[in-house]
């Protein structure tokens, strides 16, 4: 078993890892890298883009570092055909479609390529080596720039028909269905979940609240310290969210939930309103059964879940 290369893209940053085969991260590093290229003005300038930056930050990475590594596991935001590493397409980058985004960052970094749904490689890490370590299955939530869902069932990830199983984030948690007056989603629908428990979300709510900019991290010291309006969108974010999970449950019955994302550092406040609104909304046997836990691996679940998809030979 060798050391792999381990890749979370974000909708902020693009992380990178060399991993050993027992999950301890060797060397990283962090940097803010934009995908979306916004004066393409065809697929092939935006694909091009995405391969060039990645496999420039993947080359330097590995220049700089110590360590070497003989294959890559990816995280990636969009949805993937299965486990063949093509981008059926992505919410982000409207251009792609039916990618082959491993294959081609294979043969530009010439070594071992397997992407998948970075959501879904977060429920991986998180099965493997993190707070849901030992459940038969698991619903993984990321809160990040968007909301992510992951599923595990059966010890097995499960992706969907199409790789968009577990869109959790586009729940529909609000009745504006027929007035269309609601909060606008990315994926053009009105008040899906992500529209309140995203990062980009709070701090939406909290500018057009207050008139002032700010970031999510700054909005949860802000609530730490008392402040109301800061509180509320925090709250409502984990009532939000306590409200998809209790629907999500009636569909699948699993009683372990983890959370991970930049989001879930404000913890102390949203845990206690998503139990609250969960438990008033499990159906009455399941009250009380259902355990929402943070994640253990701070920020790593994606980068560890990539490395587990990586091929180890
Ligand atoms: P992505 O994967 O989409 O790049 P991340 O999971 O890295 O996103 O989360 C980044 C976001 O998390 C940023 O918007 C940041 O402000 C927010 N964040 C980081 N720490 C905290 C915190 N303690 N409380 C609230 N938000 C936080
Ligand atoms: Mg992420
Ligand atoms: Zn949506």
């Amino acid at each position: 078993m060798n050391n792999v290369l381990a890749a979370d893209i974000g909708g902020t940053n693009l992380r990178l890892a060399i991993i050993d085969p027992q999950g301890h991260i060797l060397d990283e590093s962090r940097m803010q890298a934009e995908l979306s290229l916004h004066s393409a003005e065809s697929h092939i300038q935006a694909e091009a883009h995405i391969i060039t930056t990645l496999s420039d930050g993947i080359a330097a990475f590995l220049a700089q570092s110590s360590y070497s590594a003989n294959s890559i596991g990816m995280g990636f935001p969009g949805f993937f055909h299965g486990e063949t590493g093509v981008l059926a397409a992505s919410p982000n980058l409207p251009l792609l479609h039916n990618f082959p985004l491993a294959e081609l960052l294979s043969n530009s970094i010439e070594k071992p390529v397997a992407v998948q749904n970075d959501a879904l490689c977060a429920a991986i890490g998180e099965h493997r080596f993190g707070a849901g370590k030992g459940q038969s299955s698991l619903l993984h939530i990321t809160l990040g720039t968007g909301v992510g869902g992951g599923l595990i069932l059966n010890h097995k990830p499960y992706g969907g028909e199409h790789g968009m199983a577990m869109e959790f984030g586009h729940l529909c948690v609000e009745q504006s269905i027929q007035n269309n007056n609601g909060r606008l989603c990315g994926c053009g629908n009105h008040d899906c979940l992500e529209t309140y428990a995203s990062a980009s979300a709070v701090v939406q709510r909290y500018a057009e609240k207050t008139g002032k900019a700010s970031n999510a991290r700054d909005i949860f010291q802000l609530a730490c310290d008392g402040d109301a309006i800061a509180t509320s969108i925090l709250t409502d974010a984990g009532d939000y969210l306590g409200k998809a999970i209790a629907e999500s449950i009636k569909l699948m019955d699993i009683s372990t939930v983890t959370i991970s994302g930049g989001l879930s550092g404000a913890w102390p406040i949203i845990h206690p309103s998503l139990m609250e609104t969960l438990d008033a909304n499990l159906i009455p046997p399941l009250k009380g059964k259902v355990h929402v836990l943070r994640s253990t691996l701070a920020d790593n679940a994606g980068l560890l879940g990539a490395a587990a998809i990586a091929s180890n030979s």
